[in-house]
């Protein structure tokens, strides 16, 4: 009799919709599930350059006869890939975890939850030792998902907002589950492991963004992960990207996530903070920076605000400013294509930089990073409130349309803003005497609609 558990396929990765991010699920096409021996929610595990494991569901519509298989970026980490990629792919079966400890995978975060709510918001999820995961939230699962397994994917919510964690240990080795006996412990704090790729922010938490995804991708990530390919063509990637658009429509989170998808370093230079510095000190922490990226490579440089660096020369009053910008001149042609370091500019106000930073060879790429559409705020929205235990009665559809002209940052504020409503509505019924705040009371928080009516009034 075949062992249908030993049977592996070979697939080439791509991206899940930022929507279906973060709840332990990939889409596999139909056949492809049937060759596999795969029924929808089955494990499987997912080996790259790590072994990861996800649960298999149904493919988006399009996805039918390819050969591929769908990741969030928290699984495309775990799995030490990026989309393209290809992984080795089979039906597994998970074991029961004996003990698992979590913690958060973000360094500006301190968590006290209790131990016993991350355990119901992780029951059944396929986990492995090393794995970055987000706490689940009662989400609406598209209604192509069937009910058992709606009921996996639809655990209850941890926090208020979706929180990544990681997974410091999971017994024994291997692919395990959470079950009832598992025992669970959450460390408090987040530790930096040495030379692990990073999954704070990932490409799926960019809502609206889809086409300067596809472009940045194109033009930092598939050089930097791929030196040998654009060598052996004969074609140097670009060293500089510049990105315009307003404050606070993603500039810097894409840079970040572009970073940590493509497996490199991340040095973030703001730029009104190098200014102003003592004689000659801009110049030095600029070439510091520079040298450290390198070192680091691959790396990407992101000078937020550069035009405060770099302002037309003819604007430029002081000395101090175009040494500065001769030096941030001087850098970007020293740069050798094969050093796999790439620098990202963001301004507001592009018509404002000096421009022999735009000539070939410097920042010679643009992409505009504009305001969000509906659709976009609809994404934006999901994103932020993935992982939170929203009431029945909110309608994200209808919050888009009433959002016009937020911005992403506008529309983060705005769900902070409606869980903090959330938090006052029940603080009437705690005890702040006591340590800790009893789980019926947390298990009733959720987050209504009229909460956002409320923090769209503020
Ligand atoms: P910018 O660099 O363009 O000023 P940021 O990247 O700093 O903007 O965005 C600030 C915050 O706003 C982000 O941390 C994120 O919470 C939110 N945000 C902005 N744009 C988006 C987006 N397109 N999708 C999701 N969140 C966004």
């Amino acid at each position: 009799m075949a062992d249908v558990e030993t049977v592996a396929r070979r697939l080439q990765v791509a991206n899940l919709a930022p929507t279906d991010a973060g709840r332990g699920v990939a889409r596999l096409p139909v056949k492809l599930m049937t060759d596999l021996g795969l029924t929808e929610g089955d494990i499987i595990s997912i080996e790259g350059k790590r072994l990861t494991a996800a649960r298999a569901i149904r493919p988006y519509g399009d996805d039918e006869g390819l050969e591929i298989i769908r990741l969030d970026g928290l699984q495309r980490a775990n799995a030490g890939v990026g989309s393209g990629d290809f992984v080795e792919v089979k039906k597994v079966k998970s074991k029961p975890a004996t003990r698992v400890v979590f913690a958060p995978a973000q360094n500006n975060i301190r968590l006290q939850g209790s131990s016993e709510a991350l355990k119901r918001s992780f029951l059944g999820r396929p986990l492995t030792q090393g794995d970055t995961v987000a706490t689940a939230g009662q989400q609406r699962v598209n209604a192509d998902v069937p009910d058992h397994i709606r009921q996996l994917l639809n655990a209850p919510a941890f926090a208020l907002q979706e929180v990544r964690m990681t997974i410091v240990t999971a017994l024994p080795k291997g692919i395990v589950h959470i079950d009832a006996d598992t025992e669970v412990e959450l460390l408090p704090e987040y530790t930096e492991k040495a030379g692990e790729r990073r999954a704070d922010v990932t490409y799926d938490d960019l809502g609206g963004m889809r086409d300067t995804i596809d472009a940045l991708r194109e033009m930092v990530e598939l050089p930097l992960r791929h030196p040998e390919l654009f060598q052996r063509l004969g074609v140097d990637p670009p060293k500089g990207v510049l990105l315009h658009g307003p404050p606070g429509t993603g500039k810097t989170r894409l840079a970040r996530a572009v970073a940590n998808e493509s497996d490199a370093q991340f040095f973030h230079i703001a730029g009104p903070e190098v200014m102003g510095s003592a004689y000659g000190e801009s110049e030095k922490k600029l070439r510091e920076l520079f040298e450290q990226a390198a070192k680091a490579a691959p790396s990407i440089i992101f000078i937020d605000e550069i035009d405060s660096i770099a302002p037309k020369r003819g604007q430029v009053s002081g000395e101090a400013e175009k040494r500065l910008v001769a030096q941030l001149l001087t850098l970007l042609d020293g740069l050798e294509p094969r050093q796999n370091l790439v620098v990202i500019a963001a301004t507001n106000r592009p018509e404002a930089i000096d421009e022999a930073l735009r000539r070939p060879g410097r920042f010679d790429r643009e992409i505009v990073v504009g305001v969000p559409d509906e659709n976009g705020r609809r994404e934006i929205l999901a994103i932020h409130t993935r992982g939170m235990p929203l009431a029945e009665d909110v309608n994200l559809d209808e919050l888009s349309r009433r959002t016009y002209g937020f911005v992403g940052a506008d529309l983060a504020a705005l769900t902070r803003e409606a869980a903090l409503e959330a938090v006052r509505r029940i603080m009437p019924r705690i005890d702040l005497n006591k340590d800790a705040i009893p789980t019926e009371i947390l298990d009733a928080l959720s987050v209504e609609a009229k909460d956002f009516d409320n923090a769209l009034k503020r």
